[in-house]
């Protein structure tokens, strides 16, 4: 079924409301010679709405309002951080000196936004513990791709080109084994134990028997995607490097460690940050993303290019001239220019605007809050692994005695209540799974109004499990096909046009 198309609480189509001589413009008077127009290009058979001005912004505000962001309430998306994006950013973003900048304007005239990009990447290899940092990839997923190339050259640099395993948990965001298998790697699954670690056991016969010598390295992501933190970390990472391999760690969950926990220092050889997660660049719209990537000394000159670099100390005026450098042995380059630099822009206004001892409250806010939603749900919702969690925490969603409500039932509910529904049905190896991320940014009055709404909602499974198996109820559509939506996208509204000789 796919109502979209037919529901009735949507609203029409722009070509089809107005009526003919209604314009939105008044174009003063021609006051230059008129030329000819190129008549080969003049149609006069497209079937254009003629609208008013108002109702131009009428039709585009009320499609805004049916769109749900983090601007309009709480959105607990697990591992997405949907967190506040502050304004500040934006307008940083849009100060002229920025937005007008040319990609390809000379270095010398760049020198402002080149030592912000600069100032960037030490900034983040502070707060993790890397040694340099490229902005460049434009998602966690290419981020994750330059970091398995990175390791890739490396063994062949070192003479090992049969290295070619990347072990990834069974835990993994799609996005790892995706990863390792478009660098032309093999992916070994791990699985994990009861605790929701890395089952050591496993990761150990991997490392120590007859594939040894063909561990290129592993990828994972802490606290993991259960939200856990990895309580063996030491020892995962300690029998990787025995075995000669690298350790990736996929960093989009940074929410839950910056400036508390620096990957680097634990000895990770590489990571990915997500500025659109954790530095609260706006996403979800789509992107554009920004996956910068960090690493330590051993790949430092494997990094994509540019970086930033100081290329004279002291120019004239007295301050350092900013140059695009290419790392020696660089993987090249993976995004035109210098990444999505408007990106770059509002974390560094974000990193700028907290401070230090802000960014470590941020973490620590974080962590608290999914702590307490977590205290306060798993009186009503099944938790898999009760142990302290990071930012973030996975419930099973579904309710005592009532089998037929799933989570995907609960999800649709929660849309009634006015809430973003929580990821769901992912990490993988929790059935059911509600994957749920407070996120710092919110209040403890928002906090308790989603776990008033998540206990209304188990006590209606009970009472009337009707109303959770056809919510949502106030959305402009209702259950979708999901699947077909997905394969069979409506990208385009325009109505067919006469076909030729009509
Ligand atoms: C979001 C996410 C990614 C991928 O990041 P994108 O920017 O969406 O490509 C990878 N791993 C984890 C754990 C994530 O949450």
């Amino acid at each position: 079924m796919n109502e979209l198309a037919s529901t009735p609480a949507l609203q029409p189509l722009i070509y089809d409301i107005g009526a003919p001589g209604r314009i939105g413009v008044n174009l003063p008077d021609c006051d230059v010679p008129e030329a000819e127009l190129p008549t080969e290009l003049l149609r006069d058979d497209l079937p254009l709405p003629e609208v008013g001005e108002l109702q131009v912004v009428r039709h585009f505000v009320k499609l805004s309002h049916l769109n749900y962001s983090i601007d309009k309430g709480f959105y607990p998306l697990g591992s997405c951080t949907m967190k506040y994006n502050p304004k500040v950013n934006e307008d940083a973003a849009r100060l002229p000196g920025f937005a007008q900048l040319h990609p390809l304007i000379e270095e010398t005239g760049a020198q402002g936004a080149m030592y912000l990009m600069y100032e960037l990447q030490g900034w983040l290899g502070e707060i993790s513990g890397f040694e340099a940092v490229s902005l460049t990839p434009a998602a966690g997923a290419q981020g994750e791709f330059a970091g398995i190339l990175m390791i890739r050259n490396y063994h062949l640099d070192q003479g090992e080109a049969q290295r070619d395993i990347i072990l990834v948990p069974n835990s993994a965001h799609g996005t790892n084994p995706a990863t390792v298998t478009m660098a032309g790697m093999r992916v070994r699954e791990l699985p994990s134990n009861d605790q929701g670690n890395v089952d050591l056991d496993s990761l150990r016969a991997a490392c120590q028997g007859e594939m040894r010598d063909q561990i290129a390295g592993m990828m994972i992501t802490v606290p993991s995607t259960l939200g856990l933190f990895e309580s063996t970390i030491h020892d995962v990472i300690d029998i990787v490097h025995d075995a000669g391999g690298l350790m990736y760690m996929d960093g989009a969950n940074m929410n839950a460690l910056m400036a508390v926990v620096k990957p680097g220092e634990l000895d990770f050889d590489v990571m990915h940050y997500n500025l659109h997660k954790t530095f609260s660049t706006p996403h979800g719209g789509g992107g554009p993303g920004s996956g910068a990537v960090g690493v330590n000394e051993k790949l430092k000159d494997y990094l994509p290019g540019p970086i930033v670099d100081i290329i004279e100390e002291e120019d004239e005026s007295g301050a350092p001239l900013y140059g695009y450098a290419m790392p020696a042995k660089s993987i090249g380059r993976i995004k035109a220019f210098q990444g999505n630099f408007g990106m770059h822009l509002r974390a560094y206004a974000y990193i700028r605007v907290y401070g230090d001892t802000g960014i470590r409250d941020v973490t620590r806010y974080a962590v608290l809050n999914a702590n307490y939603l977590r205290a306060k749900l798993m009186k009503t919702y099944k938790l898999p692994y009760p142990r302290y969690c990071g930012h973030e925490f996975v419930l099973e969603g579904h309710v005592d005695d009532v089998e037929e409500v799933h989570a995907l039932d609960i999800s649709k509910r929660l849309m009634d209540y006015g809430f973003h529904p929580p990821t769901n049905y992912f990490p993988l190896i929790v059935p059911e799974a509600l994957l749920i991320e407070p996120t710092e940014t919110e209040v403890k009055e928002d906090l308790d109004a989603f776990v008033e709404a998540m206990e209304r909602i188990a006590e209606e499974a009970r009472t009337d499990p009707e109303l959770l198996l056809n919510a949502p109820h106030t959305a402009p559509v209702r259950r979708l096909d999901e699947v077909r939506a997905v394969k069979e996208l409506i990208l385009c509204c325009v109505p067919a046009l006469p076909a030729a000789g009509d």
